[in-house]
């Protein structure tokens, strides 16, 4: 199905920071001199002591080296809070909106820079050292990003814990690195429902389990009850009690670790990503910047968890680097109505939104009604990211979200990267639904064939980079050989994303998904994204995945799971619509052999859509499902087993 292409608005342009007439020369620029442009652009975050070194880095087998900026020393707490203190010490700095609409808070630099600066003596008074690794396991409060700021602050590795993971969850990424202080909250609220993260810590805990954490420390949300071990846990509110209200930060080296995140796990067992601090906030700062066009009256709202990347670099680190005023939301995109994003938008008259396909598509599902309770006025920029957004949802929230108003930046990006790779900037890209588009600087994006060679024009292949950019991943923590292995060692001399991509004939590029969820039916080629595409755009569909499944004569037969539209009947003739529109809209190749209808999917607590488990299930082959443990609702899993159709 066509889609229309949305010229860049003058308006946009007009504004913008990077516009048409000048993305190209810049990027020109970022590409064949990195020395000289990360030199200019990495003075855009304060250093205690510049760098001379730009870049020394090499993706050679063996020799897998990332360093930028390496003899240059900062610290990324000052960065985001102190040295915006002389000229914003009283501007807001986080917008703070409860799971209950009528609770929210506000948060100046001032108050930031005391709150992150007492909880940062507190863990020194527990122990904390530069190095040392502190887990973080709470709810989107303000104090997450306190926790996150205050390590910073002191040099100590934060590793972020999503609030909806499972004791077994917390207990192998405290171990992989070894944990001495945990910090967690009593209990998390989402959707009008508590998670008992102390309890959840508790048993991740019991028994030695977890022998290197000494302390837990505990903040007060909910004030439900817990359990206390008084050689162990210490409350939020003791620990700051008689703590000193300055702390000096400390001194960073460029190369110095900052954070370990443990990837999604949509393919297999989480890895450690770590990144350290100079090029991650050069990268997290500047994308921010540039890709949201984000401006100094700006209110910003990435409605991600900071449990994901997504909400280190651009809910704490990116935005408040910037001296932004950041919206941390407790709650859930549909809680207590389907209009609750609208809402938030009024009320604290939000100018960008970041969000994700699953929120989209959930609200899709309910029509308009999104849209009903909120003028929205007041956005400007969209950004999505987390997974291929079909051009269905794009449209839906071009039209009903945005009023086709408001540039969506699409952006492509990992754990691993660290920040934004390919994608629109609102002044200078004209958008193709679906797509995520360009590269940002310094960003070298080729496709490749299975052997490596590099693939040139409108063509298919695996995405790969050919060089490094200042938020790349380091490494994987304590374990380099794994990091070379999975990055570094399908294609010699190139990062492998593990995505497939295809470029247009603009040089667009779009992500059709996992390489692993590339099908290849009768000798042709197909990539599940487009196929999810063409079914969502069937009117009564809102969400699909599309599985392979080993089939005897043409190699892999396609597997459809689908979620109706709300109020739509599951008919046999509805299904048979189905079939016959895939094969008109797309192709017979892509002809469905099985339609599952569901009306859930299985997710990653970060709402990625868990195909590995799908292509199980569609492969009656479902007694060993493998890690499970980032499931967001394992029960959808049993009922789709019971359900299969491929008995
Ligand atoms: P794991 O690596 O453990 O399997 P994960 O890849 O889901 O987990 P993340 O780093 O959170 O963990 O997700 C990155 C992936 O998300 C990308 O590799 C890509 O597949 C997908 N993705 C993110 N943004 C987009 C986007 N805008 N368009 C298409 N896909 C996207
Ligand atoms: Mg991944």
């Amino acid at each position: 199905m066509q889609h229309e292409t949305y010229k860049v608005p003058a308006d946009a342009k007009a504004r913008a920071l990077v516009n048409n007439d000048n993305y190209l020369a810049m990027y020109e620029q970022s590409v064949k001199d990195p020395d000289g442009f990360w030199r200019e652009h990495g003075q855009r975050i304060s250093w205690f002591s510049p760098f001379s070194k730009v870049k020394e880095t090499s993706f050679a087998p063996g020799d897998v080296r990332i360093k930028w900026f390496e003899d240059g020393t900062l610290n990324a707490c000052y960065n985001c809070v102190d040295r915006h203190l002389a000229e914003r010490g009283d501007k807001t700095a986080i917008i703070w909106e409860g799971d209950d609409p009528s609770v929210s808070d506000e948060i100046s630099y001032k108050q930031l820079h005391h709150e992150v600066s007492r909880f940062a003596n507190g863990l020194k008074k527990l122990g904390v050292k530069k190095g040392d690794r502190v887990a973080i396991y709470m709810p989107m409060v303000p104090e997450a990003a306190y926790a996150m700021l205050a390590c910073a602050r002191i040099g100590a590795v934060h590793t972020v814990i999503f609030g909806g993971f499972s004791p077994n969850a917390i207990a192998d990424r405290v171990n992989d690195c070894g944990v001495k202080v945990v910090v967690t909250a009593d209990e998390g609220r989402r959707g009008g429902k508590t998670t008992p993260l102390k309890a959840n810590v508790d048993e991740a805990l019991r028994n030695g389990r977890c022998p290197s954490v000494e302390h837990v420390v505990v903040a007060k949300v909910t004030h439900g009850e817990t359990e206390w071990d008084d050689s162990r846990d210490v409350a939020w509110d003791q620990l700051v009690k008689d703590v000193p209200a300055e702390c000096q930060p400390e001194v960073m080296n460029a190369e110095d670790p900052l954070f370990i995140l443990y990837t999604s796990g949509s393919t297999g067992k989480p890895k450690g990503v770590l990144h350290t601090t100079g090029g991650y906030m050069v990268w997290a700062s500047m994308t921010h910047e540039l890709v949201f066009d984000y401006h100094e009256d700006d209110v910003y709202w990435c409605a991600a968890d900071v449990g994901w990347i997504t909400g280190h670099s651009y809910i704490v680190y990116g935005p408040l680097a910037n001296g932004a005023t950041t919206l941390i939301f407790e709650g859930l995109p549909t809680y207590p109505g389907v209009g609750r994003i609208g809402e938030v938008v009024d009320k604290h008259s939000v100018n960008i939104l970041y969000t994700a396909p699953t929120a989209i598509r959930a609200l899709m599902a309910k029509g308009t009604a999104a849209a009903e309770t909120s003028t929205r006025k007041s956005l400007r920029t969209l950004g999505s990211v987390g997974e291929p957004i079909n051009p269905e949802a794009w449209e839906w929230y071009y039209k009903v979200i945005g009023e086709s108003r408001c540039p969506i930046v699409d952006t492509w990006w990992q754990t691993e990267t660290g920040g934004i790779m390919i994608t629109p900037l609102p002044g200078a890209t004209d958008l193709k639904p679906g797509s995520a588009t360009r590269p940002f600087f310094g960003v070298q994006p080729a496709l490749v064939d299975a052997d490596g060679n590099e693939l040139e024009g409108a063509v298919d292949g695996n995405l790969v980079i050919k060089d490094s950019w200042p938020g790349q991943a380091r490494t994987l923590w304590g374990d380099h050989e794994r990091f070379e292995q999975t990055y570094f060692s399908a294609y010699k001399n190139l990062y492998f994303s593990g995505d497939g991509a295809r470029r247009d004939e603009d040089g667009y590029f779009w992500i059709t998904g996992r390489v692993d969820d590339v099908l290849n039916v009768s000798g042709h080629r197909l990539g599940t994204a487009e196929i999810e595409s063409v079914l969502v755009e069937h009117p009564k569909i809102s969400e699909a995945a599309v599985v392979g499944y080993p089939h005897d004569v043409k190699g892999q037969g396609i597997y459809v799971y689908v979620s109706a539209m709300a109020g739509t009947e599951v008919s046999d003739e509805l299904t048979k619509e189905v079939r016959d529109w895939v094969r008109k809209e797309l192709s017979p190749i892509a002809t469905p052999d099985f339609i599952h209808w569901t009306p859930d999917l299985p997710k990653t607590r970060s709402g990625k859509i868990m195909r590995r488990i799908l292509r199980k299930i569609a492969a009656n082959e479902f007694e060993n499902l493998g890690d499970t443990s980032t499931l967001a609702d394992p029960s959808v899993v049993d009922s789709l087993i019971e359900n299969r159709l491929n008995k």
